[in-house]
């Protein structure tokens, strides 16, 4: 990593108002620190014994950033430190936004193995909330990981992976900022690959029925479920060698149009079922053929807040259907369509996917509205799913319970208090979330 030889203390910003992208998380933070290197991040966490707390892009639902003390700023740690075509790793600075490091990886002829629906988080923020996009045989982000570099709570420089401090490392892959600061991660690539999207709006009961086959006749297969007018937009992807066709930006009017529903919705609630009709009239059979950096993230520019749990592949189906019912019974006034992924299992202790293949539900609702009573009455569903929520996104667990559905949680822990026994950082929220 390249020093500065002039500067030994990050720059520290004034206090100053911070919000999430959702604008349902505030806080006003003593200060906010900007190192420019790791040097300088060493220095300033050995100098200054103040709680911290790291941020990326601030995309996360969930309460995980805000603090009273500290808010550590990684905007300078932007860059692809070294490529290594043969084996197809590259090393990327941790406060990357993806989208900055997915077109880079695509001028080296690489691409992730997956992605979300958008690519404005950072890498490292990414990779610590277990973010994921859809994909039966597709681990999240954090599976990419094959090495990272953190700086500890005492300023310690440390390289974690398979081969050096490789339980930390297993532990570190998805551990919400509480074990240390990755400064640089090291990623498993894949050679650039063509994606074809199909894009078709179906009859949601139809869908559920056959969702199960459809995992696994596609690459990618997602759909967005509209519960009061039974129709679903299903989006199924898969390699193609086929000609790049032109790829038409219809944000601007897809946003617009989710806006004005969202909106009359909010005021007209009785017409919430006749609205969703119509929006799906908006939707037509297409498919287009992309690079996958171009395919996999559409603008999200109409804000809301999310619920996301992830439960066993096999209960998908009926987990959804019972939160279809839920909303159609209470009548729920909202215009935004669940959204349903599945994610394959891995091995790490805090990851949501940890021990086998999930499917990802998701419960939204526009900005403008209040999404508790929404959340309080499906949250209970996930429940007896032995659901496990996304760390991003909203729920109401504590450590009691979490401990409960994270078989490792005490591996995890036992790292974590190793790690941090001052708790300098963790903030209220993470406080709640890991210790109770
Ligand atoms: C519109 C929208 C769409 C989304 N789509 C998806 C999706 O498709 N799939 C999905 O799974 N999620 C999705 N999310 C959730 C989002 O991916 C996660 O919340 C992600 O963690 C946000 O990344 P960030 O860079 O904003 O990190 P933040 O929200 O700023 O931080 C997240 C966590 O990472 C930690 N962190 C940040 N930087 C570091 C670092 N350098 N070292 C150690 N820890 C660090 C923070 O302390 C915090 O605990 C979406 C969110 C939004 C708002």
């Amino acid at each position: 990593m390249e020093s500065t030889a002039f500067s030994e203390q990050a720059q520290v910003q004034p206090r100053r108002l911070w919000r999430n992208w959702s604008r349902s998380q505030s806080c006003q933070p003593r200060a906010f620190w900007v190192p420019t290197d790791e040097h300088e991040l060493s220095n300033q966490l050995t100098r200054d014994k103040r709680p911290v707390r790291v941020v990326g892009a601030g995309h996360s639902f969930s309460p995980l950033v805000p603090t009273d003390n500290i808010i550590l700023n990684m905007a300078c740690f932007r860059g692809l430190v070294s490529v290594d075509h043969g084996r197809q790793i590259v090393t990327v600075k941790a406060g990357t936004p993806l989208s900055q490091l997915t077109t880079w990886l695509f001028e080296h002829g690489l691409a992730l193995h997956n992605q979300g629906d958008i690519d404005t988080q950072t890498i490292a923020g990414a990779v610590s909330t277990g973010t994921h996009g859809t994909g039966i045989t597709l681990g999240c982000l954090s599976e990419a990981v094959v090495g990272l570099r953190l700086v500890t709570a005492q300023g310690d420089i440390l390289n974690c992976s398979e081969i050096e401090n490789s339980a930390l490392f297993r532990a570190a892959k998805v551990s919400l900022g509480s074990l240390g600061i990755f400064t640089e991660l090291r990623l498993q690539v894949v050679p650039a690959y063509r994606l074809k999207e199909h894009v078709q709006l179906v009859p949601l009961s139809d869908l559920i029925e056959q969702i199960d086959s459809l995992k696994t006749q596609h690459r990618h297969v997602e759909f967005f479920a509209f519960p009061f007018a039974d129709i679903a937009i299903l989006k199924t992807l898969d390699f193609s060698s086929d000609a790049i066709t032109a790829l038409e930006d219809k944000s601007l009017s897809e946003n617009a149009i989710l806006r004005m529903a969202c909106e009359a919705s909010r005021w007209m609630p009785k017409l919430n079922p006749r609205i969703q009709k119509l929006v799906g009239r908006f939707v037509k059979d297409e498919q287009r053929v992309g690079y996958a950096h171009q395919i996999f993230p559409s603008p999200r520019n109409v804000r809301f807040n999310e619920m996301e749990y992830q439960v066993a592949a096999v209960d998908g189906p009926s987990c959804l259907e019972q939160i279809i019912q839920i909303m159609q019974s209470r009548k729920f006034n909202v215009f935004f369509p669940i959204e349903y992924r599945y994610v394959a299992g891995d091995q790490t202790p805090l990851s949501p996917f940890y021990g086998g293949d999930k499917a990802s539900i998701s419960v939204h609702q526009y900005y403008k509205q209040d999404y508790h009573p929404l959340f309080a009455a499906i949250e209970p569903i996930f429940h007896r799913y032995k659901g496990r929520p996304h760390w991003g996104k909203l729920h109401s667990l504590d450590s009691t319970q979490l401990r409960a559905r994270y078989p490792e949680w005490d591996t995890f822990m036992s790292f974590r208090n190793l790690m941090d026994p001052d708790c300098r950082l963790l903030n209220p929220y993470s406080k709640r979330l890991l210790l109770g």
